[in-house]
């Protein structure tokens, strides 16, 4: 693939800083095509801990850059832009969930990893969307509050093996909640071979049309290993830069105009060499909270695997 003027400019730096640049599965192909690794936010964090690079520069909204600075501390993690919030993190607050842990005495809280540090901080134990089930069935407790997602918190409850009552929070992503059913299923018509993957954060209504229901991880070894022709992808459309590339001959649709995530895809390749020439924006997390919140980590990352 023949690079652009500042693509090459992003590597000779990443070189020259003895850095890697991760990136979302959600970013701009531009920035994708040049990332030493591509993911999602927990296995990106978790490829930031294992490099031997000292330099990461996170192309991703905030909460996964102060993912990778928890799983890190000791190497420097820039995200390029600081306007890079994401709805579904900033639908919790600390205070907010202290209150609402205080109703509920001792009953855990799993917190899905689309979450600030702070709020990871008071948890109990964290998620993905890959894991939500799992983790849940591990809990030996009848009551959980599961934050901030309510779309994933329903799915897990529907799909769990155990008797456990799932207490929702008011909190969703606005880029997978607002995809309609009746955006599926006009496009479930006009591409009628093709299979509709769903994202465990888009609503109950999308998720009962869904021929399977995956993380974005999920998505890509599903599509990798079957041997369909045609999907739909009932997520945000960054994702199918990557399919497409890793799937030639398959065919991808998106049912929704609007599955767009903005704050990731206002990262500029501008933004990206400022980062890398000025060191910045560095994300760092307070000691305390830092090690509060890699137990939670950590305690999801011990749940078993099937
Ligand atoms: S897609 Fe949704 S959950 Fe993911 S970063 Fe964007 S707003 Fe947040």
């Amino acid at each position: 693939m023949k690079l652009s003027s500042q693509q090459q400019e992003v590597r000779r730096l990443l070189k020259e800083r003895r850095a890697i640049l991760l990136a979302h599965n959600y970013q701009p192909g531009e920035i994708q095509d040049i990332a030493d690794f591509l993911g999602d936010s927990l296995a990106l964090s978790m490829t930031a801990a294992e490099t031997a690079a000292e330099v990461i520069v996170f192309c991703g909204v905030h909460f996964m850059a102060e993912t990778a600075a928890i799983l890190c501390p000791e190497k420097t993690v820039l995200l390029p832009r600081l306007d890079l919030g994401c709805c579904l993190a900033e639908s919790v607050t600390t205070a907010k969930l202290l209150a609402r842990k205080a109703e509920l005495p001792g009953v855990p809280v799993v917190t899905y990893v689309n979450s600030t540090a702070a709020v990871k901080a008071e948890s109990d134990v964290c998620c993905t969307s890959a894991n939500a089930i799992r983790v849940v069935n591990s809990l030996a407790a009848p009551r959980v509050l599961m934050v901030p997602d309510q779309n994933l918190a329903r799915y897990a409850a529907r799909h769990t093996a155990k008797e456990i009552e799932i207490l929702t929070w008011e909190g969703w992503c606005n880029v997978h909640d607002g995809l309609s059913p009746e955006e599926v299923l006009e496009c479930k018509a006009a591409h009628p071979q093709a299979l509709f993957l769903a994202h465990p954060e888009c609503n109950p209504e999308v998720l009962d049309l869904a021929d399977e229901i995956r993380s974005t991880s999920g998505m890509l070894k599903y599509v990798l290993e079957s041997p369909e022709k045609e999907f739909i992808i009932g997520t945000e459309k960054g994702i199918i830069h990557r399919l497409r590339q890793e799937n030639p001959g398959k065919l991808f649709y998106s049912p929704s105009k609007r599955l767009i995530c903005r704050p990731m895809k206002r990262i500029t390749l501008t933004d990206v060499i400022k980062a890398l020439q000025e060191n910045r924006h560095q994300i760092t997390v307070p000691e305390e909270i830092r090690v509060r919140a890699l137990k939670a980590v950590e305690r999801m990352l011990a749940v078993p695997r099937d």
